[in-house]
């Protein structure tokens, strides 16, 4: 059962000293029993009092490392909007250990190029799930080994057989890759396998209360690095236990199901097995491993991620700078748009596509869209006249052109006399630049 805010409170330091990043031991006191703060944030707490507190202030569900950067759970709230979600999803590619050398050496250089950009950032494959299916403990090892040195990807070392798991493990473990799957009739050895190698296991039961029961054995052995399968193969049995997971480890603290959960797709068509990934992605899955390894499947769900892990209360933004799309010149056109990510870029790609070198000027307006910025009073003739004037836009063009966006033609009479240029409207969407473009001379 978990302790209320003021239980935690009675056992703290009461010194208020506000080196834990809130004023007092109370406010702190509240973040731990909601989950939202550490205790490792207070320097002070005793021994005695961490005892105690340790499993009551511990993060409804467990952060868990692996690999060269990936962080699985510590998450914090059942919906998005109620914070943040933290920890992107991470996904890894399915690699068989019955693949020839041929086919091996091809898959890898295919994931190593699962590079993306969108938005302005740089998403790539989080890892490789080497999965024995040779029946063949010497080839495992050396189709871990291959991947390991080809790529510096996080590691998902995935084999029924213990013997094999520890042979392609050890000359590895330094990779800290996640190993499984720890089951009812070998999780002894598999645990141990993992606690010998500090390295994190995955727990795997069908149902929840096989998994429950399974969990607590498993920590009984005096180690808790986990992750979750619950061993559901079908996207609605799957994404089921991912909700009931999630609901009784944020709201009931329930602990045994307090770590990260993995999933794995079933599908076999690629396009529906993006499709089911996406359901796991959206609802609470810490990790998903996908067989298909080619760029135009994974690019949806990488932007579906990006959208799901954006923190909503930051929305992602440019640098509200002077930007030159192409060789600029003075009779360059002269843009003006809002500093919101998906805004910016969809101008500039649209300017792009028009071949006509031009200036783009983003207006800070804290990441909001434009019609949402002119509500808010955050895209006013004033700061725009600001922000031109800043941007040294003057001395650059020798015409006296703005472009603004449709939407908010209504500034323009108020922009041209604040600032002396002509004001131009130009399309409500940006898909609308290029044909726009063509009637500039
Ligand atoms: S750091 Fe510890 S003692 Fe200081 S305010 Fe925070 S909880 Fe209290």
């Amino acid at each position: 059962m978990a302790l209320t805010g003021l239980e935690i409170y009675k056992q703290l330091p009461k010194k208020n000293c506000g080196e834990c990043g809130v004023p007092t031991c109370l406010a702190f006191a509240m973040a731990l029993a909601s989950g939202k703060a550490a205790l490792d944030s207070c320097p002070y707490v005793t021994e005695a009092a961490r005892e105690n507190l340790d499993s009551a202030a511990a993060p409804p569900i467990k952060a868990i490392k692996f690999g060269k950067d990936s962080v699985l759970g510590d998450e914090t709230v059942l919906f998005r909007h109620d914070k943040t979600f933290y920890h992107p999803t991470t996904l890894l590619i399915h690699v068989s250990d019955s693949l020839s050398d041929d086919e091996l050496n091809a898959k890898i250089q295919e994931i190593k190029g699962l590079e993306f950009e969108r938005v302005g950032l740089q998403y790539s494959i989080d890892g490789v799930a080497v999965v024995q299916e040779s029946g063949d403990a010497a080839r495992y090892a050396k189709v871990a080994a291959t991947v390991a040195e080809a790529t510096d990807k996080s590691l998902l070392l995935l084999s029924n057989d213990v013997v094999a798991l520890k042979a392609a493990l050890e000359p590895l473990a330094s990779r800290k890759p996640l190993i499984g799957s720890a089951t009812a009739d070998n999780y002894e050895a598999v645990v141990n396998l993992a606690k010998d190698n500090s390295v994190p296991v995955i727990i795997k039961a069908e149902g929840l209360e096989a998994l429950e029961e399974l969990v607590t054995k498993a920590q009984a052995l005096g180690y808790k690095e986990f992750v979750l399968d619950p061993g559901s193969r079908t996207t609605v049995n799957t994404l089921e236990n991912l909700t009931q997971f999630r609901r009784l480890a944020i709201k009931k603290k329930f602990r045994p199901f307090g770590f990260p959960v993995i999933t794995f797709t079933s599908n076999q068509d690629p396009m529906e097995e993006i499709m089911e990934a996406t359901v796991y992605v959206a609802k609470y899955a810490s990790a998903v491993v996908l067989k298909t390894s080619k760029k135009a499947h994974l690019l949806p769900l990488m932007t579906l991620r990006q959208n799901i892990y954006t923190d909503p209360q930051k929305p992602i933004q440019v640098e509200p700078k002077l930007h030159s799309v192409g060789n600029v010149d003075e009779n360059s056109p002269f843009y003006i748009t809002t500093n919101f990510s998906l805004t910016y870029y969809s101008v500039e790609g649209e300017v792009e596509t028009s071949k006509i070198p031009s200036y783009i000027l983003p207006i800070d307006t804290d990441g909001t869209s434009v019609l949402t910025a002119y509500a808010a009073g955050k895209f006013e003739p004033e700061k725009i006249v600001e922000a031109m004037n800043a941007s040294g836009i003057a001395d650059k063009v020798k015409h006296r052109n703005i472009i603004i966006p449709g939407y908010v033609a209504v500034i323009s009479g108020k922009l041209s006399e604040l600032s002396g240029w002509k004001v131009v409207v130009g399309p409500r969407e940006s898909s609308g630049i290029v044909s726009f473009s063509k009637t500039l001379s």
